[in-house]
Formats: structure tokens, C-alpha cells, sequence
């Protein structure tokens, strides 16, 4: 059996990990063109179902590498007030894991080689007689395969062909998001599982601020020369994330990064001075707008069972409820395990496929309903 998958993104590399193992063959067709050319490198909270789908697809031999380069979450998730007073607390969370999305995507990429082939978009796919599937690549050449799985993400060509009703609903209001190298003083800002700033920022705008610690147990780099030298990791330093919401969207259109802190400081004008230098030192790279979305529900699609969907491809949601990564990477390794059925003669691939999707969608929409529930406690009242 062969699989193609649209999308070298967190679920799926995690799925050609798992495909791997079953003795699957796998190519992976990604839009970019290298694994460093894009702003990645967020902090991502991994729940139990993100390790677990982690720990079934990686090769054993980089268990210890991802441990390593991980971090502790857990603990009470505070809110205070823009002097950092407390205001209230959100209960405690105690089964997190910390890891950056562009420390975790180059693990992910380890051992692959040329499966995965950057600078190759999909643009669409044609479903041929002999059942098989080819994918259209955006140079012009195609894949042909058994099964072409998209997880191209929230703006999925593949997507777009197999469900063209589907939407994507993009949430009002702006966001900033920024990352600063972890100093004693800032990491004191997130005592807990993370931190939730509301305050009122200039012209009595109301402002929400997120705080997440990224805390690498080792440095990433370090940590692959000593455990898997074969691995290249970023030399990826400890730092605080955040995000800022104001309930008035910021100035729109392109700007760089100096003209949006120059808002950002405006509007935090007045703020406890750790929360304005925050923003003052921030990590140029890795400091961006950002907009939420989220996929309305779809129900079970009859016909094609020779392409299918994964992670923010079907049910993207926002970050409220830090499930995101967490679902793809849960369908990633529920694909891999449906599939390695069929390749081991134990079911038929159409009824795998479709087992898969039933399941998927019940649980990433349930996901998705949980996180537009949750944006409340972190978005600022208007
Ligand atoms: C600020 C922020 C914080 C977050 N925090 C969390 C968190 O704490 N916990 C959590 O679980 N989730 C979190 N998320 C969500 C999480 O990052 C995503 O849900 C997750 O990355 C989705 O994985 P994916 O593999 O489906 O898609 P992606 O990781 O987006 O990968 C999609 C890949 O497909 C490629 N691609 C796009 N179009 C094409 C094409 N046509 N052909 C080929 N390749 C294509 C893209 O370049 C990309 O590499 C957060 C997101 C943000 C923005």
C-alpha cells in the first residue's frame, strides 16, 4: 500500500512516523520549501492523547530525545490584572507537557529523508479507475497512491476538492503573538500551567494577555547531540509566549514588526513594568498577528474513501482550548493504527478509512465546541 500525505505539518509527519513502522509506504508532499521557512516556533501544551499518539508513531529510539526537550506544565492557571494582582483562578491542570512547535516539527522530520518533499504543494487530485488516487503537485508533476490523506492544514486544497461546502469561520477582533528569551524575572510570571492577564489597556480598551512558559528540560540542540546524533534540533533557547487580544482591533493591513510593538507598547501603556518589557524584548522572528479560526461541523461525507482529511485540515479550532495539535496528532495515530490493519490483510481499506473518519469527526468536533466554549476566559469583554 502507498500513502500520500498533503502536509508535513505536526499530524502529518506524526502519521508518516506511524506508516513507517507498519512497513507503509509513505511520501509526504509539503508546501514549503524547507523546514525552516516559516514562522513555526510557538509553544504547544500536549495533553495525554498528543503524547500518547507521539510515543505510538515515533521510532522508541527518539522517546528520550522528545522527554528531553519538553517541558513541565502543569499547575494553577491564574488570572490577574494588568498590575499583576490576582483576580481569580481557573483550576488547576495537571496533565500538560510544554513543546516548541518548530523544536517538535524538526524531531518529526528525523529519519525521514527524502519521504518528505518540500517546495511540492498539492493542488488537487483526480481519483482514477483502477482506484487509485493522484495528487496534483503545484510544479506540475503528480503522486500516485493507495490513499492520499490531507493534512495540509486550515486552508487544505485537498480540502477544498473532497468538501467544498465546508467553512472556516475566522473570529473577529486581532491578535498578537510573541515569544521572549526566559529570564528568573518572567518565568516568575507564570507560576502555574499559564497565566491570564486582563486589564484595560489606552483609550480604555479592554486588554486580555495569555502567558506560557516554554522551559526546555535540555537544550534542544545539546540534547540530540548526546541522544540521537543523527537529529538535528534548532538551538532553540527557553522563553515565555504570549498573546495579546484587545477587544479593538489593532491598525490592519502589513506591517512590520517594529510598527505593531509600537501598538502593542501604546496600548499596554501604564501596564506592570515586567508585562510592557515583555513586549520590549521579544524575539523579532517568532513574533507575529495571528487570527483564530474554526471549522463549522461537518457530518460524515458520503462517496470518495481514497482521500481523507486529518488535524486543522477537517476541524480546526482556536488555541483557546489547546487541542489543536493535540487532535491531529490523535488523528494521525488513529489513521496509522486503521491503516496498518489493512496492510497487515485485516480489513479492507474504504472501510478503514471510513471507520477512521466517523471517529475522528466525533471527537475533533467535540474539540472544536470546546474551545470556542472556553474563548470567553480568554478573550477581553468588549
Ligand atoms: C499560537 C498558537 C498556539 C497553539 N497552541 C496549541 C496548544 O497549546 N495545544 C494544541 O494542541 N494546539 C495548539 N495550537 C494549534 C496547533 O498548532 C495546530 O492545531 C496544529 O499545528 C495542527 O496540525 P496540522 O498538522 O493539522 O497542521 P499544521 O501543523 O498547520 O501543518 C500543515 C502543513 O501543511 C502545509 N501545507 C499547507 N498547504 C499545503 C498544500 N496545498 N500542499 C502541501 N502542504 C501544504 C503547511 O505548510 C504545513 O506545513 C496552537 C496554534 C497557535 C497558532
Amino acid at each position: 500500500m502507498k500513502v500520500l500525505v498533503a502536509g508535513a505539518g505536526l499530524g502529518g509527519l506524526c502519521l508518516a512516523h506511524g506508516l513507517l513502522r507498519a512497513g507503509v509506504d509513505v511520501r509526504v508532499h509539503e508546501r514549503e520549501d524547507g523546514p525552516d521557512s516559516r514562522y513555526q516556533g510557538f509553544r504547544i501544551a500536549l495533553n495525554a492523547h498528543g503524547l500518547a499518539a507521539l510515543h505510538a508513531c515515533l521510532p522508541e529510539r527518539l522517546h528520550a530525545l522528545l522527554a528531553a526537550v519538553s517541558g513541565p506544565m502543569a499547575g494553577e492557571r491564574l488570572v490577574v490584572d494588568q498590575r499583576l494582582r490576582e483576580v481569580r483562578r481557573l483550576g488547576v491542570a495537571d496533565e500538560g507537557t510544554a513543546v516548541d512547535r518548530h523544536v517538535l516539527r524538526q524531531l518529526l522530520l528525523a529519519g525521514l529523508g527524502d519521504r518528505v518533499e518540500f517546495g511540492r504543494p498539492v493542488t488537487g487530485y483526480t481519483e482514477r479507475a483502477d482506484g487509485t488516487v493522484e495528487a496534483h503537485l503545484g510544479d506540475g508533476g503528480g503522486a500516485v497512491g493507495d490513499l492520499l490523506v490531507g493534512a495540509d492544514g486550515v486552508g487544505s486544497a485537498v480540502r477544498r476538492q473532497l468538501l467544498p461546502g465546508a467553512r472556516v469561520v475566522t473570529l473577529p477582533g486581532s491578535a498578537v503573538l510573541g515569544r521572549t528569551p526566559l529570564t528568573e524575572r518572567f518565568a516568575a510570571l507564570v507560576p502555574g500551567f499559564g497565566t491570564v492577564v486582563q486589564g484595560t489597556g489606552a483609550r480604555g480598551t479592554r486588554v486580555s494577555m495569555l502567558l506560557g512558559r516554554m522551559e526546555f528540560r535540555r537544550p534542544p540542540r545539546l540534547a540530540a547531540a548526546e541522544l540521537a546524533p543523527d537529529v538535528r534540533l534548532p538551538d532553540t533557547g527557553s522563553y515565555l509566549r504570549w498573546v495579546v487580544m484587545p477587544a479593538e482591533p489593532l491598525p490592519a493591513g502589513p506591517r512590520n514588526w517594529e510598527a505593531v510593538r509600537a501598538d502593542l507598547l501604546d496600548l499596554l501603556d501604564g501596564w506592570h513594568p515586567d508585562l510592557v518589557d515583555l513586549v520590549h524584548r521579544a524575539d523579532v522572528v517568532n513574533s507575529a498577528p495571528l487570527s483564530a479560526r474554526y471549522a463549522e461541523p461537518v457530518p460524515h461525507w458520503a462517496g470518495s474513501r481514497r482521500v481523507t482529511l486529518l488535524g486543522d485540515a477537517i476541524h480546526t479550532m482556536p488555541p483557546s482550548g489547546g487541542q489543536g495539535a493535540n487532535s491531529a496528532l490523535r488523528d494521525a495515530a488513529l489513521l496509522a493504527r486503521t491503516l496498518t490493519a489493512v496492510q497487515r490483510g485485516r480489513a479492507e481499506l474504504p472501510d478503514a478509512v471510513g471507520r477512521y473518519e466517523r471517529r475522528m469527526l466525533e471527537y475533533g468536533f467535540a474539540a472544536v465546541a470546546d474551545s470556542v466554549r472556553r474563548l470567553p476566559d480568554f478573550t477581553p469583554a468588549r
